[in-house]
């Protein structure tokens, strides 16, 4: 019983974070919201998407819907309810700071964008506030402010979108005041949100070169503008503590982004493989080609430098353990 009430209170209390600004805590706009009791993330079955939590306590992944008899199969389901706002849809898991859930909300024809703040058992979901309408290309909540970058779009005198401008801009909103200030940056680069260090945001900045190519330079990003860390850094993941890792003909490169100190971290497979995605919680995936066209997809955990045995797909390493999904989409330990 006392735990049933436990329960309640943190999936009840909380979400006053947003209303003041001593919320800590980092989230990056396209992961899976990760609290300590569990996990937020998207399911897209044939009824369409919906919001699931993982629950670590129980092992169990539900909807996040608290409708008493719900069978969780039609859009008036909150779990359902909650990836559309009026005519803008949720394409990203939603963020979790604070005892808050934020929703990134985005219309793709008109690209108005909002934000809307719930609570963690996803109820009382309200319009948070207003972003740049044109489209999100990265975003990440870092205590307070929430970091923005968008691609700017074309358009005519009347307003209306005439094509993708690639102009890249870059805010700073503060999530207490609702104040959304733009940053001294160039338009032709694009960064991409990697996680925070001691409180300072970090970014890939991604500039189109005359030529066609790209460069990638590592970034600083403070409300007085973006500031190069390091020129011509290869293609790095999201940060895990202070470190960026990426593949360097095999072997797994750690990069502290705080001194741009790289050392030799790993050599996972010996085999030709090429690193597909490392994810913020150390879940890294590999393909091997087969033959001329097919190819071999293997998982492994960075932190602890093992290559990751199972049958199904794994999702997330959370709490040391892997979460894998199965074909329905819900997120269980690995068996
Ligand atoms: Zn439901």
């Amino acid at each position: 019983m006392r735990k049933e009430i436990l329960i309640t209170c943190v999936l009840l209390c909380g979400c006053t974070a947003a209303s003041s600004s001593h919320q800590t805590g980092t989230a990056i706009l396209g992961y899976n919201g990760i609290s300590e009791a569990g996990i937020y993330h998207l399911v897209t079955n044939d009824s369409g998407s919906l919001v699931y939590f993982y629950d670590r306590e129980a092992d169990m992944d539900v909807p996040l819907c608290n409708r008493p008899n719900c069978e969780h199969n039609d859009p008036s389901c909150n779990a359902a309810a909650l990836t559309t706002y009026d005519d803008k849809r949720l394409s990203t898991p939603p963020m979790y700071v604070g005892n808050c859930l934020y929703l990134c909300y985005e219309n793709t024809s008109t690209l108005e964008n909002v934000l809307c703040t719930a609570k963690q058992d996803g109820s009382d979901r309200k319009e948070y506030m207003k972003l740049p309408n044109d489209i999100l290309v990265s975003a990440i909540i870092e205590d307070d402010l929430l970091y923005m970058t968008f691609n700017g779009m074309e358009r005519d005198e009347n307003g209306m979108i005439t094509g993708t401008g690639n102009e890249y801009k870059n805010y700073i909103a503060s999530l207490s005041d609702k104040k959304i200030n733009e940053i001294k940056s160039d338009p032709t680069t694009a960064l991409y949100y990697l996680g925070s260090v001691e409180d300072t945001v970090y970014a890939q900045a991604v500039s189109a070169l005359v030529d066609g190519s790209y460069r990638t330079d590592l970034v600083t990003v403070e409300e007085d503008g973006v500031k190069n860390k390091a020129e011509g850094v290869p293609s790095l993941s999201h940060l895990i503590g202070k470190y960026a890792y990426w593949d360097n003909d095999g072997m797994i490169m750690q990069y502290d982004v705080t001194t741009g100190e790289q050392t030799e971290y790993w050599r996972p497979m010996e085999d030709t493989y090429k690193v597909r995605s490392i994810a913020n919680d150390g879940l890294m995936t590999m393909s091997c080609p087969i033959g001329e066209e097919d190819h071999a997809v293997y998982y492994a955990d960075l932190l602890k430098k093992e290559m990751i045995e199972t049958t199904e797909r794994p999702v997330a390493v959370y709490d040391g353990e892997v979460l894998t999904a199965q074909e329905d989409g819900k997120l269980h330990k690995r068996k």
